[in-house]
């Protein structure tokens, strides 16, 4: 049996943290600096007037992910914009989300003026259930946004079925899903569009932007057009054809971007391998559960492992309490977000002055329970970084939890 320990030897309280080491993230060596540096010396900064790397990158993105086409932007919450737009959606129209994802999947939404329409989880997943879009559709439903949370993949099956038999456009946001896949496919060249992010949390990282990738011809025209002020490739500077911005990533963005990308496959599979690892350790600590992988051939890439936390089999500590906890143990984590999107001020107090959304959308008595419960209860996030760690790491991550449990029910079996 496990031994008793008392709530002073928590590191939170001053005991020895679990987890010794930390973990860096970007990781980087000379070569990456070299490139940029290259670009530095070369005075060949911007895009498109200068220098081919962009380009260069574009082609490398694509691909990898096994789409024809990529267009670089500045960072993927546009990427996301400008997909919507070149899928055609109108003043209006309404385009499907999860609740339980970055305001940005949803924010978008609003800045092309549609109406954002959200659809709950699914609490074994945490990504959008299938078995709810239906119910969600009306004959203004023009897209849907299926978000790969934290690097696990959609039913996308289900979800094409769905999007096909509607005529809806289907926008995959991958932003957390750099190099993972759905049975052999990269997510993100599933769906009409992919969108990922290079924020310097994501997987693969230059500090900001973002990329599109499709295998629509006519797509691509039109976000290449639209990240580039509206020029046509063949047109002149000062002629602009579409309602566009200079969205553009630099020369220097670009290197680095190319120089990660060498690194994503291998850390892709060291962070699978490890989320492996972790389900098979955690499954034998009662109070917590892992997210269900399904039973289709997939590649997780772990942007976040999550942990679903049970406070009763805890002592009843709140889920942020367990947090600072384990964060004090050593484990890189967070609560992440404390409401599903709709409870953002943005949705609530309906704050979209300048975009023309009909007086009838109203937030306030929407309610998507699997959501909430996994932001106000369950759901405990364990960063990239912290994946790309060894064996013996995981080991002291599921260490650290048993460690804060122990202490947690000694101290109600104490009654102190
Ligand atoms: C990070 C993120 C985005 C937006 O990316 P930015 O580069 O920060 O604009 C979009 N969707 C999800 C799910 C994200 O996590």
């Amino acid at each position: 049996m496990n031994k008793a320990i008392s709530v002073d030897q928590l590191a939170i309280h001053g005991g020895d943290p679990t987890v010794k080491r930390t973990f860096p993230w970007p990781i980087f060596d000379d070569q990456d600096v070299q490139a940029v540096a290259d670009v530095v010396r070369s005075g060949q900064w911007g895009n498109p007037d200068c220098g081919d790397a962009v380009a260069t990158f574009e082609q490398q993105f694509a691909d990898y992910c096994g789409s024809k086409y990529a267009v670089s932007c500045v960072n993927g919450s546009v990427s996301l914009r400008l997909a919507l737009i070149a899928c055609g959606v109108r003043p209006g129209d309404e385009v499907i989300v999860p609740p339980y994802t970055f305001i940005a999947t949803a924010s978008v939404v609003l800045e092309v003026n549609c109406v954002p329409v959200f659809v709950d989880i699914d609490p074994d997943t945490y990504n959008i259930d299938p078995q709810k879009i239906e119910a969600a559709i009306t004959e203004r439903t023009r897209a849907i946004i299926p978000v790969h949370f934290a690097g696990l993949s959609c039913d996308m099956n289900a979800i094409l079925a769905i999007a096909q038999k509607h005529n809806m456009r289907v926008i995959e946001d991958a932003a957390h899903a750099h190099g993972a896949e759905y049975k052999g496919k990269k997510l993100g060249s599933i769906g009409d569009a992919g969108s990922f992010s290079f924020q310097s949390s994501k997987n693969l990282t230059s500090g900001e932007g973002g990329i599109v990738v499709t295998n629509n011809e006519s797509l691509y025209q039109m976000m290449n057009s639209l990240r580039n002020v509206g020029r046509l490739p063949d047109g002149q500077w000062y002629d602009h054809f579409n309602p566009g911005c200079n969205y553009r990533v630099t020369q220097l963005q670009a290197v680095l971007l190319s120089e990660q990308l060498k690194r994503l496959d291998e850390q892709t599979r060291i962070r699978n391998e490890n989320g492996l690892y972790l389900d098979q350790l955690l499954a034998d600590i009662e109070g917590v559960t892992s997210l269900s992988r399904g039973d289709v051939a997939l590649r997780h890439c772990y942007h976040l492992y999550i942990v679903k936390y049970d406070k009763t089999k805890f002592g009843y500590i709140p889920k942020k309490e367990f947090v600072s906890m384990l964060a004090a143990e050593g484990v890189p984590c967070s609560a992440g977000y404390p409401h599903p999107l709709y409870k953002q001020p943005l949705f609530q107090q309906k704050n979209w002055q300048c975009y023309a959304i009909p007086d009838s959308v109203a937030y306030t008595q929407v309610n998507c329970p699997e959501a909430e419960r996994a932001c106000a209860d369950e759901a405990v996030w364990i960063f990239q970084q912290a994946m790309l760690g060894t064996r013996n790491d995981m080991e002291s991550f599921a260490e650290a939890i048993r460690k804060i449990r122990r202490a947690m029910l000694n101290v109600v079996e104490s009654g102190s």
